[in-house]
């Protein structure tokens, strides 16, 4: 790619979410933005990523959003809060795109996942993708914070063949502080998600000091088992891979000497999740 790239240079995909990506919308004016969302007809993505085995079943090709509500201490993609730091994609090119890989996806039993940023800021773009993606027979995940879950009407929640749920923690409080935003609706998507029966993998993110906290996690391991849609849960150890972005945008990242969780505790965090009776990892 060239130095400095114009927009048109910039590649849809991307080798991992890690590469920094800022103002790639910055020529788009609000009004053109501000349609996009209205009609889903253009969204505003990091990139496409290939060969995901993480971001659920099977293989998986990534589609990352940008536009994010949540600020989280932890975020190791925070260029992805601003929407205009996304690139401009029509629905048409998003399904070009994912079309290339449609046969090997099937191979692998994998898929198209729209993570984030957070995918809901852009409803209306993500359900047309996946609606493409049903079309070509490839199975859809949308791995979301959950605290726009009712921008979706229960049809299109039928579309979406499982939902990747990240609960941050338990307690409203603490939930404010890592986050900057209210717990209420996040447990609220969950428990439409349980009563429409719909299939979720719950991710839980391990931050030493942060979210260790052994109370906070029986709990969200009590209401995972008794949610009774809960497929299994992955525990996600806190990284540093996200560490430069922070200090490349200049924004004060309060984790920089931070460790990972240890392996015991990753394995005690696991431990509690299954003593709720569901699978962890
Ligand atoms: S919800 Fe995800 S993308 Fe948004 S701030 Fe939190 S970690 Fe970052």
């Amino acid at each position: 790619m060239p130095k400095n790239p114009t927009i048109e240079q910039v590649p849809i995909t991307a080798k991992n979410p890690f590469v920094l990506r800022v103002n790639l919308s910055q020529n788009v004016p609000d009004v053109e933005a501000r349609a996009a969302l209205a009609s889903g007809d253009m969204g505003f993505l990091h990139s496409f990523t290939t060969g995901s085995t993480v971001d659920g079943p099977g293989v998986r090709v990534v589609a990352w959003t940008s536009g994010c509500l949540f600020r989280c201490l932890y975020c190791h993609n925070p260029d992805t809060w601003n929407m205009k730091n996304g690139l401009p994609v029509t629905v048409e090119k998003a399904t070009d795109e994912l079309r290339k890989y449609r046969f090997g996806l099937k191979t692998m039993s994998g898929g198209l996942t729209i993570s984030g940023g957070e995918p809901l800021m852009q409803h209306r773009f993500v359900m047309k993708l996946f609606r493409a993606a049903h079309a070509m027979r490839i199975h859809t995940a949308l791995d979301t914070n959950g605290c726009l879950g009712d921008r979706l009407s229960d049809e299109e929640l039928e579309v979406i063949n499982l939902v990747l749920l990240d609960i941050k923690t338990w307690d409203p409080e603490r939930h404010r502080h890592l986050t900057g935003t209210d717990v209420g609706p996040v447990l609220a998507f969950a428990r439409r998600l349980a009563a429409r029966k719909r299939p979720v993998w719950l991710r839980y993110v391990l931050v030493p000091g942060l979210t260790d906290d052994p109370d906070d996690i029986a709990r969200i391991a009590q209401f995972t088992g008794e949610l009774g849609n809960v497929e299994r849960v992955d525990v996600l150890p806190f990284h540093q891979m996200g560490r430069y972005k922070w200090n490349e945008l200049g924004l004060n990242y309060t984790l920089q000497d931070l460790a990972p969780p240890s392996e015991e505790l990753v394995e005690r965090t696991c431990a509690q999740f299954r003593s709720a009776g569901v699978n962890a990892y």
